[in-house]
């Protein structure tokens, strides 16, 4: 377990939410393993040589795995961090996920989030986020506890108990 989620309480979601840095780094961390970190490279999808991780700031986790072989064969095999993972195609930074999925398992209410979110999507100067998509996180995320739950009925009560 991640040594941030002991204990967790509101003010603990406050310092891994405090900067894109430090919810970024709380996703890539190995014990939440919701995205591969730099060192957990994945076999090339063209040739099936070991890749390797480098730095591409324009990438929402500042990097992208590419090939060994790159210069030697020439392989142009690329691999997103997030290719796969609950993360691809997001298109909002990895503070306003984590902040949703917080909210999401505290159980609060899609229209509270809402709120929530866009008074502090406000003061970090960036536009609201539409209710569809806190809907289509929360719908996301119920689908995933559902799964959960079916795999896990012991640990969380069984099939059909929903976090929400
Ligand atoms: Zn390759």
């Amino acid at each position: 377990m991640h040594p941030q989620l002991h204990n967790f309480s509101l003010m603990t979601w406050g310092e891994i939410l405090a900067t894109e840095e430090s919810a970024r780094d709380f996703l890539l961390h190995p014990a939440i393993n919701l995205v591969p970190d730099r060192d957990q490279t994945p076999d090339c999808p063209q040739c099936g040589s070991q890749m390797k991780a480098i730095s591409n700031k324009n990438k929402k986790f500042g990097f992208i795995f590419v090939c060994s072989q790159k210069y030697k064969t020439k392989c142009n095999g690329k691999v997103c961090p997030t290719q796969g993972t609950f993360m691809e195609g997001a298109k909002i930074g990895c503070q306003d996920i984590l902040a949703i999925i917080f909210a999401f398992v505290l159980r609060m209410g899609i229209v509270f989030t809402h709120r929530q979110i866009n008074q502090w999507r406000s003061k970090r100067n960036l536009k609201s986020m539409s209710s569809e998509t806190i809907v289509d996180y929360f719908c996301y995320l119920r689908e995933i506890a559902e799964v959960v739950a079916s795999h896990n009925s012991k640990k969380l009560g069984g099939f059909g108990n929903y976090y929400y």
